[in-house]
């Protein structure tokens, strides 16, 4: 089952992606993740899509679709979560041609609800730990002991260069500008459901699969 998670930076896609692929052996298809990847190595699509994510604005859609392409066949068995992806009208149906050349389909486009004022809190809070990637966030979930991992034990943090509050807004505006926009193309498909993006974590989850396991 190919699935969409769509909603603004900082609803949860990446939470509740992590979830499915723990509960149901999922694939995570994150072109974030796959663009700050390509960064940290060194590529020509990351050095050609590092500004442009510092500055909070979108990357090509050829680049991000033929990221995807490539990563897509990883995920033939057990069907995959698309985070981050499609972020435009081109994107969604390049995504569309990428999954008939395949033979597979999408099941259900499921849109995060969240309140954005609430959001630019929960983004730019958020940091990982360096050594183990322990999530955490400066008022929600901080360390037990002050600059020390929970999990791990480790000192150092890293916080992503695009979580600070300017590019946030940028991000926000670029998602209601050219993302929002494309939920009437899977609308019409009647593949849409809603899910309270800012109710507690289990609930979302519990949401989201009441949504795949068709009850909701
Ligand atoms: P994310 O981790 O999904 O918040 O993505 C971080 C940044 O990567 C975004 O702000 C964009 O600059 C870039 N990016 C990720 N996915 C896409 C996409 N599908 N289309 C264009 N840019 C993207």
């Amino acid at each position: 089952m190919d699935i969409i998670l769509l909603g603004p930076p900082g609803a949860g896609k990446g939470t509740q992606s992590q979830r499915l692929v723990d509960s149901r052996g999922m694939v995570q298809l994150s072109t974030g993740d796959m663009l700050r990847a390509a960064v940290r190595a060194g590529t020509p699509v990351g050095l050609k899509a590092k500004a442009i994510m510092d500055a909070g604005e979108l990357v090509s859609d050829a680049i991000v679709s033929a990221l995807i392409g490539e990563h897509l066949d990883q995920s033939r068995t057990q069907g995959a979560i698309f985070d981050g992806f499609p972020r435009t009208q081109n994107q969604a149906e390049a995504l569309d041609i990428l999954l008939d050349e395949r033979g597979r389909n999408l099941a259900h486009v499921i849109e995060l609800e969240v309140d954005e004022e609430a959001l630019v809190e929960r983004i730019t809070g958020r940091f990982t730990c360096a050594t183990c990637s322990a999530p955490y966030h400066d008022r929600f979930k901080p360390t037990a002991v002050q600059d020390q991992c929970d999990v791990c034990g480790g000192h150092e943090f890293k916080r992503r260069p695009d979580d600070n509050e300017q590019t946030v807004r940028t991000r926000m505006a670029e998602y209601r500008a050219k993302t929002a926009p494309i939920l009437p193309y899977y609308e019409a498909r009647g593949l849409v459901s809603r899910v309270d993006g800012m109710a507690k974590m289990d609930e979302v989850t519990r949401q989201i699969d009441a949504v795949l396991d068709g009850a909701a």
